[in-house]
């Protein structure tokens, strides 16, 4: 009656949902001041005002049933032309609005990209830390997903690792950088060094390994760091970016997949990009959504909150004693646990309502994530909880 994978799939949701779940049961029995919850990457900073400005605009002086009708199937022509003439203006890369399709969203644009560029055994690559739904969408291609851990401590790339990781079966690499879970950036010698390892493997296999660049957090950067355009160093790279984070718009599910105008056979890869947008149901990405981001991208996002809580969290926890790695970009702090086993950690943390989720699931041992996209009170009044179990584990 039902698939059976896809029944495994729906029975068992995410760790990061399950705890979410859980702080909801447990606000209701101790009150939500008691609970820190801090499993969740849902923005808390507000969309920029002129988001919502944008909307009551569009609806107030647009033909309603022009607003609210089907885009073309990759999305409003007039959108793609405005997002492509600001990448190709920011990054110095001649992109085409052509090779732009409409999505909602990274998770989207991840599966559209895949089911396009994978064929049955294909291995997609996933440097870890990386975000679980990664494996669920390479599955879901018919493709098989390959870890390579990345460097511990630091979570850049380990190229040795990389380099021993791919054969003749390798269709692509998935790059997620500001990412999630370390919070680390890729930095240009990186990129470089990655490109150089790909276009050369690529070469020995005798066909081109793709990077798909999945950016949610590209705008979520603290201190002036740099994100490496990664279209700018490799020509075979399909870019999935997305507003959730950017313009705090999570639940309004938009984003878009952009081809680089310098891969070989790009008009190919954007049409099996329509075949999978088409087949797996994704076409005219939301119209409201498209014509407000259409408006909107460039908007810089205040990240001055997000900021704060960065550093409060990691120097009052480094000065405890924990060991992180000091994250650069995205909203999540990447914590070594008191022992070995991260859940067991967790489920420990627990006992002081603090609600973290452990890295196994993106593919490291031992650490667990914080996401600070919560108020600066929260994680003001956790402190002393963090301060107590760090004293658990240490005691005389
Ligand atoms: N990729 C990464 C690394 C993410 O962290 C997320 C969401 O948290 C997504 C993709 C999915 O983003 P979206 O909400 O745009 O589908």
């Amino acid at each position: 009656m039902v698939s059976k994978e896809m029944l495994a799939l729906g029975k068992k949701s995410s760790v990061i949902r399950e705890i979410f779940e859980y702080a909801k049961v447990r606000r209701t029995q101790i009150g939500a001041e008691n609970v820190f919850d801090f499993s969740l990457g849902n923005p808390s900073i507000p969309a920029p005002a002129v988001v919502g400005e944008t909307m009551q605009k569009l609806i107030a002086d647009t033909d309603p049933v022009l607003l609210h009708g089907y885009t073309s199937a990759p999305g409003d022509m007039g959108v793609r032309q405005t997002i492509a003439g600001h990448v190709s203006e920011r990054f110095g890369i001649e992109v085409n609005p052509a090779l732009i399709y409409m999505t909602c969203g990274a998770a989207a644009s991840l599966t559209i990209s895949l089911r396009a560029i994978c064929c049955p055994e294909d291995e997609v690559i996933l440097l870890a830390p990386f975000f679980p739904e990664y494996q669920v969408f390479v599955r879901n291609a018919g493709a098989v997903p390959v870890i390579v851990p990345g460097r511990m401590g630091t979570f850049d790339i380990d190229f040795g690792a990389l380099a021993e990781a791919i054969n003749e079966k390798t269709r692509a690499v998935i790059v997620n950088s500001p990412n999630n879970p370390s919070g680390v950036v890729l930095d240009e010698i990186c990129i470089r060094r990655l490109a150089d390892v790909l276009t050369e493997k690529s070469a020995q296999y005798g066909r081109p390994i793709a990077i798909i660049a999945d950016e949610p957090y590209r705008e979520l950067v603290y201190g002036g760091v740099d994100v490496p355009y990664i279209p700018c160093y490799y020509d075979h790279t399909l870019v999935c970016y997305s507003y959730s984070k950017s313009l705090s718009l999570p639940g309004e599910r938009i984003g878009y997949i952009l081809v680089s105008p310098r891969m070989e056979g790009a008009g190919d890869v954007y049409a099996a990009i329509c075949g999978a947008g088409r087949s797996l149901g994704f076409v005219c990405a939301p119209s409201l959504l498209q014509l407000t981001v259409g408006a909107c991208d460039g908007t810089a996002p205040d990240l001055s909150a997000y900021d704060a809580n960065r550093t409060l969290l990691y120097s009052s926890l480094t000065e405890m004693g924990y060991e992180a790695v000091r994250p650069d970009g995205a909203f999540y702090l990447f914590v070594r646990a008191l022992e070995s086993d991260a859940a067991a950690f967790c489920e420990r943390a627990k006992k002081y309502e603090l609600l973290l989720v452990p890295s196994d699931d993106f593919g490291v041992p031992g650490y667990v994530r914080i996401a600070y996209c919560v108020s600066n009170d929260q994680i003001r009044r956790s402190l002393p909880a963090f301060r107590a179990l760090y004293e658990e584990y240490n005691k005389g």
